[in-house]
């Protein structure tokens, strides 16, 4: 019967691909349905253009070093059953050619839809039926004909059934792209309970009047330390910072937004490993430049010259400059504290963090505890990684868990 599955994946992204070509390729019968017009889409835009695919620093033992979440030691499971290696030997498997770029980060050196080819393969491996642009009307879990309890999907190509249903929806980022909501209303339809879903990976903004002096500054990088969170909850990175015209971006402060939490500083360091108060009041002792051009041999002049404008007490040389003046500026230097006002928001959060209550799920099979054959997988699930392809090896992992689980079934 041309309508029957042995397993439905909904969303045909990182995860979902994965997920059916695995599944496929273990014998089962595998309908793998997606509303978008374009295939993976944010596979072909991640990583620059180039796919970070995953990473090798990645440690199964220690997930919640690179994973947030209610629960970060959830994934342990997945991520050791299915790790970097694994997917980097697939990667090389399809000959696909790549390089690490920083701290682990693996790229391809060509453009990332070698990844879509390379999952598209492995589905057609699979002999996966994939049904694209399709969505998903409803989905009831009910029995025809007096047999047991499928799911019943309603699809705009007509109904399917089937007695696994995977989501593989992922989250709100990037709506231009195709995200939806779908993965959360299926949990809730099926009583299952949501993380409230938040951007993540996601530049901040702050406050029109407060932010003005800084506006200028709009374009310039440098490597920062940036921290957040007190005590326990400290959270801190080196990396790099961007400054925009309506705040801050870059590596630092995307890492750093999957911690940071409304109405709390964060804590810049504009010179990491500097000690800049010794450094200042060693030019004191031989300088006779003005403040501003000593500050810019430890920190980017654009900066130094922000830091310095408006303050009269900095306008002259170093050497007639109050201790207490070198102090104060060298405590703005390495110790910044700016309240952001929020985010940028799912137009341009690099992913979604919240979602699915792991509680609810396996952390073997990612299916669910109160609904049999139900499973999520990827980002729905409340599982973010550091950005660094830590995002897409959760997706590879959670999949490959899936697929085994319902195969061995
Ligand atoms: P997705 O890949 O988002 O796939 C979800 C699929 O479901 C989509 O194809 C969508 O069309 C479909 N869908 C949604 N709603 C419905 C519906 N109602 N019905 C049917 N289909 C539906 N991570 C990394 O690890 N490395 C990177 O380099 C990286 N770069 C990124 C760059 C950008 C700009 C962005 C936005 C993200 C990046 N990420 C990166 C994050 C990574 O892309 C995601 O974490 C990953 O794609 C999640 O996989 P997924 O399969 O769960 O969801």
């Amino acid at each position: 019967d041309a309508t029957q599955f042995d397993v439905v994946v909904i969303g045909a992204g990182a995860a979902g691909l994965f997920c059916a070509a695995q599944a496929g390729q273990r014998g089962l019968k595998v309908l793998l349905i997606d509303h978008s017009e374009r295939i993976a889409e944010k596979i072909r835009i991640s990583g620059g253009g180039r796919c970070n695919f995953t990473n090798r620093d990645l440690d199964p033992r220690a997930p919640q070093k690179h994973f947030v979440g209610e629960n970060p030691n959830f994934c342990r499971s997945a991520l050791s059953r299915y790790t970097a290696q694994q997917f980097i030997a697939l990667v090389d498997r399809h000959g696909i050619a790549h390089h690490e770029k920083h701290k682990g980060q693996l790229f391809c050196d060509g453009p990332s839809q070698q990844i879509i080819n390379m999952l598209l393969a492995e589905c057609a491996d699979g002999g996966v039926i994939h049904w694209q642009p399709c969505s998903v009307k409803s989905v009831a879990y009910s029995a025809a004909d007096g047999g047991a309890r499928r799911y019943q999907v309603d699809t705009s190509r007509g109904p399917v059934a089937a007695p696994n249903l995977v989501i593989a929806t992922g989250g709100l980022s990037i709506p231009q792209l195709g995200a939806s909501d779908f993965g959360y209303r299926i949990a809730r339809q099926f009583d299952l309970e949501v993380i409230p879903p938040r951007p993540a990976l996601v530049p901040l903004t702050f406050a029109g009047e407060g932010w003005a002096p800084y506006a200028g500054l709009a374009g310039l990088a440098l490597p920062v330390q940036i921290e957040t969170g007190a005590k326990k909850e400290r959270m801190a990175f080196l990396e790099d910072l961007l400054f925009t015209h309506r705040g801050l971006s870059g590596p630092a402060v995307l890492q750093i937004s999957s911690y940071w939490k409304e109405g709390t500083p964060l804590t810049i360091d504009f010179a990491p490993g500097t000690d800049v108060a010794a450094a200042l009041g060693e030019a004191k002792a031989r300088s006779r430049k003005r403040i501003g051009n000593e500050l810019a041999t430890l920190v980017p002049s654009r900066l130094a010259d922000a830091w310095v404008d408006g303050e009269p007490a900095l306008q002259r040389p170093i050497n007639e400059a109050a201790d207490r003046a070198l102090q104060a500026l060298a405590e703005r230097i390495e110790r910044w504290q700016i309240t952001p006002a929020g985010t940028e928001g799912y137009k341009k959060a690099e992913v979604t963090a919240g979602g699915v209550d792991t509680r609810e799920l396996s952390s073997q099979t990612m299916e669910s505890r109160k609904q049999p054959g139900l499973h999520f997988i990827g980002e729905v699930v409340d599982v973010t990684g550091w950005l660094g392809g830590y995002n897409f090896q959760w997706a590879w992992a959670s999949a490959f868990a899936c697929a085994a689980a319902l195969s061995s079934a």
